[in-house]
């Protein structure tokens, strides 16, 4: 403790300051940065670096032969600014230098460490210190012509979320780069039985989007023991603004993990597939190491009365977006990666820690560059974030964040079962008394006269403005796979038994995709599904070995049938935009729910909605262990498109005023 007092007070003297510092009663009195958050500007004459840190008493920067040098080259007291921020610039051409920065600041209830700032667009081993790159030296050929994949509107996404290495770290993927960025640009990858696996087999599925998992630099895995082979989800960021260097080839070359991730947006972009990214601003890897804690100590989080941190990510604490610095971090990070990176969506994380006023301010930020750049996230928190209820993005507020969705707990819940009880089923299950649940989901939350929300679980009134505002989805990565979710609820017909079988089991997952799919929110498929993959039961598998979450690709030879369903499933949204009207009114002029019995929900696209070629389809998902007979609208002929398993949009066969839908199966019919 003393050591650093000598510092610090030699610090004081040394840094020189031409403006002298203000006194702060709160972190809440600091003012805000002018210009760009981001610390560091290089040039091939010199490397300018600004940190914003009002309370500090110094700051010093240091620069680093390598990552992991013991002793600075050189070290510089960087000069007080007015706005808060301290400047130094460095002449020459430093690239391929490190820096780090250490702050002294009396609010610093921790030991003063090195931190590469709060805004690192380029880093060393494990994050701990910056890079000093030419960002151009990172893009890959052909960079500047790589561009979105067309989409008219936002109603047409098709979402599938994956994990780098669930997806491709089995051998079984026929992947060279397994589990790393670089797997999503190989071609002509396949299976041991000759099936298309990597991105080929995104384009075969016909998906619009994938969301990948954390891929910004994060925590948990340890990139100098990669051959430990650990795995981890990524929720615990560290530097926000620069890849994961466990997905790169080489995480001690700082340009790598730059380079490769753009590789993959490239490849995928070349594919017809947008790449949404999942956001974690709203809580960091630890608060005593942290990049915020380390830079501007305990402005960036939120505390409760008694000084104690806020705890509403359940992992120790939240962040402050109401303060104006963290709000403009998140919204310079989020452009950060639309234009460094050419991302196409951002899946926030736990949204409802942040406020209203920020996620709108990212939602006009991103209209400005392109109204069809997807922005979505949690509508819930871990446990209640210390600010009011009014100003959170909770899924109840987002009729105040107009281009903003959530995911639905309602649909899924309603078919797979509560989140809270693994062993308790819904309506796949055959339960009762989910279906104006399941109606809610297929209007998009939006108030529709035949949804009676005195039924719908969760929520008591409709919270979408317009339908593409929820994510329709019954299993992502949290939670068990639909497969081990629906052994461990649906209770077999053969009281011997104490699991259904796999043929009940397919059955039940094409009828719950079924309803995703033909939802008029944004339908989000989790990996694997589409294959009936399992993890052996695990719920939370954030940080289960590979035995448990990686995807194994002989399951496609094997469940084929159910990979060609979704396929066809997909396909037949994308030819008929009567699926994705995309707006409240005319879902509620076309879609009309046709009365049916417990376990069924059905219902008709009517009258050629949204210029559809058909005049009406007719859908419906019968969860019951018979079949069931449904009357079709206007007692007239139809044709089966999807029944028993199987899609065919030229036709499987007639039905003549009645569709008799075989057990737990799904039916789509047109005339
Ligand atoms: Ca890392």
């Amino acid at each position: 403790m003393k050591n650093i007092f000598r510092i610090m007070i030699a610090a004081t003297v040394l840094a020189g300051c031409s403006v002298s510092k203000p006194h702060y009663e709160s972190v809440d009195d600091y003012p805000v940065k002018s210009g760009s958050v981001q610390e560091v500007k290089y040039s091939p004459t010199a490397t300018r670096f600004s940190l914003w840190s009002p309370n500090a008493d110094s700051v010093r920067l240091s620069i680093y032969a390598s990552a992991e040098a013991v002793e600075p080259e050189c070290t510089q007291w960087l000069k007080r600014q007015k706005d808060g921020s301290w400047q130094g610039t460095m002449r020459g051409d430093m690239q391929g230098k490190y820096y780090s920065f250490r702050v002294w600041d009396p609010r610093m209830q921790y030991e003063p460490e090195e931190t590469p700032g709060i805004f690192a667009t380029a880093v060393g081993v494990n994050g701990r210190r910056g890079a000093i790159i030419d960002m151009r030296s990172t893009d890959p050929e052909w960079w500047s012509n790589d561009c979105r994949p067309a989409m008219d509107k936002v109603a047409d996404a098709i979402i599938y979320e994956l994990h780098h290495r669930d997806y491709s770290i089995d051998p079984s993927s026929g992947v060279q780069h397994r589990g790393k960025f670089l797997a999503l640009t190989e071609h002509g990858t396949v299976s041991p039985e000759g099936l298309a696996t990597g991105i080929d087999h995104l384009k075969q599925l016909g998906v619009t989007h994938v969301q990948i998992l954390p891929s910004y630099d994060y925590g948990s895995i340890d990139e100098t023991r990669l051959h430990d082979n650990r795995y981890n989800w990524g929720y615990d960021p560290i530097n926000y603004n620069v890849p994961e260097g466990s997905y790169s080839t080489d995480p001690y070359d700082p340009t790598s993990r730059i380079r490769e991730f753009k590789q993959m947006v490239q490849a995928l972009h070349k594919a017809g597939i947008r790449v949404i990214l999942d956001v974690v601003y709203n809580h960091t890897y630890d608060v005593a190491h942290s990049n915020f804690t380390q830079t501007v100590p305990r402005y960036f989080y939120r505390t409760r009365e008694d000084g104690s941190l806020g705890n509403a990510s359940g992992c120790g604490n939240e962040t402050a977006s109401e303060r104006p610095m963290m709000q403009q971090f998140m919204l310079e990070s989020v452009r950060w990666w639309v234009e460094e990176y050419h991302i196409d969506g951002f899946r926030f994380d736990l949204m409802a820690i942040h406020d209203i006023s920020t996620m709108n301010a990212i939602r006009a930020m991103l209209d400005e560059i392109d109204p069809t750049i997807l922005l979505y996230g949690e509508g819930w928190a871990a446990e209640t974030p210390q600010l009011e209820e009014a100003l959170r993005p909770i899924k109840a507020n987002i009729a105040a964040m107009p281009g903003i969705g959530a995911f639905s707990d309602e649909l899924r819940d309603a078919l797979r079962g509560p989140f809270y009880d693994d062993h308790q089923g819904a309506f796949l299950a055959g339960l009762p008394g989910h279906e104006q649940s399941i109606r809610f989901g297929i209007v998009g939350a939006i108030e529709h006269p035949q949804v009676d929300m005195t039924k719908v679980n969760y929520s008591n009134r409709p919270w979408a403005l317009q339908p593409t505002q929820l994510i329709s989805y019954v299993s992502c990565h949290d939670d068990m796979m639909l497969t081990d979710r629906l052994r461990a609820s649906v209770k077999p017909a053969d009281s011997k038994k104490s699991v259904i079988g796999d043929d009940e089991l397919m059955r039940l997952d094409m009828l719950a995709q079924t309803v995703v799919l033909t939802s008029q929110g944004l339908p989000f498929l989790w990996n694997g599904e589409e294959l009936m993959r399992d993890k052996k039961g695990v719920h939370n598998s954030y940080c289960s070995p590979d035995s448990i979450n990686a995807i194994d690709w002989h399951l496609k030879a094997r469940n084929q049938r159910l990979c060609d369903y979704y396929a066809g499933l997909i396909a037949l949204r994308k030819a008929h935009p009567a699926f994705r009207l995309g707006d409240a009114e005319l879902v509620r002029e076309h879609l009309e729910f046709i009365d049916s019995a417990d376990g069924v929900v059905a219902f008709c696209l009517k009258d050629h909605a949204g210029g559809d070629a058909w005049r009406n389809i007719v859908v419906i998902a019968n969860a019951n262990r018979e079949s069931v007979k449904v009357s079709l609208p206007d007692d007239e002929s139809y044709t089966a498109v999807v029944a028993n398993g199987q899609v065919n949009t030229d036709g499987l066969y007639k039905c003549e005023k009645t569709a008799v839908v075989a057990a737990q199966s799904a039916m789509i019919l047109h005339n």
